[in-house]
């Protein structure tokens, strides 16, 4: 083998990646996923963008809600690290820039949402105006490219009267597609009864509310902070999955029949507890009289709850979960642009499931629960 076929031969060895979980998928010599070849209606549902007004609140706010690392984590996208100067930006395109990466990773649509914490960090007064003037700059941008964009709307949770009132502006005035929640407001959960307005306005609107993760609250933050992993690796599923189980095991579900709920990350981890949480359940009802829904636990993770495959490009995952929550309940999601697009949409190409069900999950599912047009 001379020196030329030898180079060949690495570069081609190279390009095998394993994605993990073990299902393999091409990479180009340079290490990216290649643009997908087969023509699908791509929609990802877990796609953050930034504004202005939300970055200007992150400097401007002397004083925060409880935010755990999430403060250090905004102030990390105003400086000038190479971390901010390559994701601020791309945050904050609305418009060519964001489009052509897309392009680049077969996503024909991207269902957006403002980026963790949302506006959740700010008081009440602040967290309505940013949601407000966010969401404007939402719907212009969904305006402009109406077959590339859809979006969820911000509110602020911890504002029972203009919360709900945002949320009707933005489904009746705007034509958005939804709502966007980063799991605790000042270390309070939705289940409580003072959020409830916010479930009750979801359900009438026939939207969907995505939890998507945020810092756990600082009095919790302790234990995970050695070995950062208080982020996307661990705590950022720990927070958002107990918020999962505390709508699930709160009767939420049965005052809210109809309210859709989206977990990102495969489900934050739920749907690997699913026997387990109704087998304690089930258990502690009948030695000691705890417990008052109507169902298990379980059914409701599958009539009022959908998950994303949002940065959990993992196929043994996929289809566990596809026994396990159902092939109708699983959107599909990239996190861009904290994730890569082309990654996402190699997994789910390559991924060993009919085309049916693919094509569900590509582009069935979002069509459905978020009323995008066909
Ligand atoms: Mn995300």
């Amino acid at each position: 083998m001379n020196r030329r076929d030898l180079l060949r031969a690495a570069g081609a060895l190279g390009a095998m990646a394993a994605l993990p979980g073990g299902a393999m998928a091409q990479r180009n010599l340079e290490g990216a996923f290649p643009t997908p070849t087969k023509k699908y209606r791509r929609i990802t549902t877990e796609e953050a963008f930034a504004t202005l007004p939300q970055l200007n609140g992150f400097r401007d706010i002397g004083k925060y809600l409880d935010s755990g690392s999430d403060l250090s984590f905004t102030q990390t996208l105003l400086g000038d690290s190479s971390y901010a100067r390559d994701m601020t930006p791309r945050l904050l395109n609305l418009g060519e820039g964001r489009i052509k990466e897309m392009d680049e990773g077969g996503i024909a649509m991207q269902v957006l949402s403002l980026t963790s914490p949302g506006v959740q960090m700010f008081s009440p007064d602040t967290a309505v105006a940013i949601a407000r003037e966010s969401n404007d700059i939402l719907a212009e941008a969904i305006r402009k490219y109406p077959t590339r964009f859809a979006g969820l709307g911000a509110m602020a949770p911890h504002d029972p009267k203009r919360g709900p009132a945002e949320m009707e502006r933005a489904i009746k005035q705007l034509g958005l597609n939804g709502f966007i929640v980063n799991s605790h407001t000042d270390g309070g959960y939705l289940d409580e009864q003072r959020f409830w307005p916010i479930l009750e306005a979801a359900e009438a609107l026939d939207r969907p509310i995505y939890i998507h993760p945020r810092s756990l609250p600082e009095t919790s933050l302790a234990p995970f902070r050695p070995y950062g992993l208080g982020g996307a690796s661990w705590g950022y599923a720990v927070e958002t999955g107990t918020h999962g189980m505390r709508l699930l095991f709160s009767g939420v579900f049965d005052r809210f029949p109809k309210l859709k709920i989206i977990l990102g990350h495969m489900g934050e981890g739920i749907p690997y507890w699913v026997y387990r949480f109704d087998h304690m359940y089930n258990t502690a009802k009948r030695n000691w009289g705890t417990g008052s829904l109507k169902e298990a636990p379980s059914f409701y993770l599958k009539r009022n709850m959908m998950i994303t495959t949002s940065g959990m490009f993992s196929e043994p995952v996929l289809k566990y979960c596809m026994e396990v929550v159902g092939v109708d309940n699983i959107l599909f999601a990239a996190d861009y642009p904290y994730q890569d697009n082309r990654e996402a949409s190699a997994f789910m190409d390559a991924a060993k499931i009919s085309e049916a069900d693919r094509i569900k999950m590509y582009s069935g599912n979002a069509e459905r629960v978020f009323h995008l047009k066909v």
